[in-house]
């Protein structure tokens, strides 16, 4: 039998805590050259730390987000009770909004969502507004450049036609996968005018640097 000393016991649990707890030092910066750093508030399901798909996504809306040097950096990590894993419903979506503040802007991920109109119908992604505030919403199964399009929504722009554009959601050849997809030159003046006027209001916050 072996047996385990209260000392070591303790510091084998002190050792799996640390390991499986995520920091925001785990996850990438806002580039160097982004003019406006924009502070996340990052919530996740508690004992997840899925740090590879949070770094794609980070890394993903960094690059896409530069051309209008705007940038995105984790400021705090929450973790969200087992009920909140599933959002399911308006109601639901508007609990996670009830969580934190307007500043920094949240960023909750989640195991699932489900479309407002149709809950049978599972959703990546959305930027979900009540009154006055808004927040950000996505689920794991989103791929790399979810949160750089909800982003563009955050920033003020809508659904695009654009061949070239990360917020047009039409389904295109294989040539045209979100990978080469970013926001366009009509695109990027209506985030710069859009940013500044949030980070003025007080309704997204800078990180000093
Ligand atoms: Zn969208």
């Amino acid at each position: 039998m072996i047996r385990t000393s209260a000392p070591v016991a303790l510091l084998w649990l002190f050792v799996a805590h640390s390991v499986s707890a995520l920091e925001v030092g785990d996850l990438p910066p806002c580039p160097k050259a982004a003019q406006a750093c924009i502070a996340l508030d990052l919530w996740l399901p508690e004992g997840d730390s899925p740090t590879s798909w949070l770094a794609s996504q980070l890394n993903t809306a960094n690059d896409r987000l530069a051309a209008s040097g705007a940038g995105v950096q984790v400021a705090a990590i929450h973790y969200l009770s087992a009920d909140l894993r599933d959002i399911s419903s308006v109601t639901k979506r508007n609990r996670l909004g009830s969580l934190g503040q307007q500043t920094p802007l949240r960023w909750f991920v989640v195991d699932h969502l489900a479309d407002n109109a149709d809950p049978h119908q599972d959703r990546r992604g959305v930027t979900w507004r009540n009154g006055k505030t808004f927040w950000v919403i996505e689920a794991t199964i989103a791929l790399p450049w979810v949160l750089a399009h909800e982003l563009g929504h955050v920033l003020g722009l809508p659904h695009s036609t654009e061949s070239a554009s990360i917020m047009n959601k039409t389904k295109r050849l294989a040539m045209l996968t979100p990978w080469r997809l970013g926001f366009t030159a009509n695109e990027q003046p209506v985030m710069r005018k859009t940013l500044s006027g949030l980070l003025k209001a007080g309704r997204l916050l800078q990180l000093a640097r």
